[in-house]
């Protein structure tokens, strides 16, 4: 299959070198650099120009938000081939998925939204959880190509569908990140070994992926490396948000979670991790972590 794929940040390169076992992959990104690193490194073909990439059976979009996607089909619009399928990859907003996907319908081009979940680890080790939102037509191609990039892919509904659970399973992991924090750093200030807490909770009913994986390196080894960053994850918890206005559901602990790491980018700023947000949990507390 051919393959135009966009977008090679944190996790569309990973992504992209495993397609490129499989497939025949042209692939651009804004920073020329990084795609010519692809090709070396990975035996990928360079999209001399971003209308190269229309020259393809099927468009991958890995980035940040649905604006940038948006912005991409405007500039792909007069090349773009009937027939195409376009696959995006980005955590993207349902609203304006949906919207996308009729627009390139215009174009006999088809679209599927298929975010993912797994962290950079998981695109490198090729074992993301995908979400897809599509026909079943659709969604069945889409998964045939994307299957060498994950372990689970899910077909969650029709077009948005892949957008909205996977901002609402980002929201639960903002939330349990934050309330973990608060507590393991409370049980500090108690004058409990942060390594005993750890222990505790997770060989008991407050275990979670928090516990177990995200905030012992950081906590616990004071490594704090970026592996995703809270200005996409705030992205989420807000297209979150939104969806649960839009519903005119009552989700106060959501607003709160949108609240809390709104408040900590701006402490943060664009380039911080997400779990940084623990720091933020301790200098509330004015205690050390
Ligand atoms: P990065 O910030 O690492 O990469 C973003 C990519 O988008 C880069 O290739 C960047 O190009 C490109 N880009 C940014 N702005 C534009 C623009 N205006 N026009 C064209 N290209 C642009 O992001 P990630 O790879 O971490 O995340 C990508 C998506 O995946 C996000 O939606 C994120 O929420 C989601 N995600 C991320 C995970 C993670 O752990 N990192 C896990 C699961 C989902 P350039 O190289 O020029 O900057």
């Amino acid at each position: 299959m051919k393959i135009g794929f966009i977008g090679l940040g944190a996790m569309g390169f990973p992504m992209a070198r495993h397609l490129a076992k499989t497939h025949d992959v042209t692939v651009w990104n804004r920073t020329r650099e990084k795609a010519e690193r692809h090709v070396r490194e990975h035996g990928t073909k360079l999209a001399e120009q971003l209308a190269d990439v229309a020259d393809n059976e099927v468009i991958i979009t890995m980035l940040p938000t649905s604006r940038e996607v948006d912005e991409i089909v405007d500039e792909l619009w007069p090349h773009l081939r009937t027939g195409t399928l376009w696959i995006d990859a980005t955590s993207g907003d349902p609203n304006v998925s949906r919207v996308t996907a009729k627009r390139l319908a215009e174009k006999n081009v088809a679209f599927v939204d298929a975010p993912v979940t797994g962290a950079v680890v998981g695109a490198e080790n090729a074992t993301l959880t995908i979400m897809m939102g599509g026909s079943a037509q659709n969604v069945e191609k889409a998964k045939e190509i994307l299957k060498g990039n994950g372990k689970t892919l899910i077909h969650v509904g029709d077009v948005g569908a892949g957008h909205a659970i996977k901002v609402l399973t980002n929201s639960i992991m903002g939330a349990t990140v934050w309330i973990t924090s608060e507590c393991l750093l409370l049980a500090k200030q108690l004058g409990i070994d942060i390594k005993t807490a750890l222990e505790v909770t997770n060989a008991g009913s407050g275990r979670s992926n928090a516990s177990e994986n995200l905030l012992p390196m950081r906590l616990r080894d004071g490594q704090w490396p970026l592996v995703f960053k809270l200005a996409h994850h705030d992205k989420d918890i807000r297209i979150a948000t939104a969806l649960a206005h839009q519903q005119h559901a009552s989700t106060p602990l959501l607003a709160l979670t949108s609240q809390l790491f709104s408040a900590a980018l701006h402490e943060l700023g664009d380039q911080a991790d997400y779990i940084e947000v623990a720091k933020i949990v301790a200098k509330m507390n004015g205690t050390e972590w």
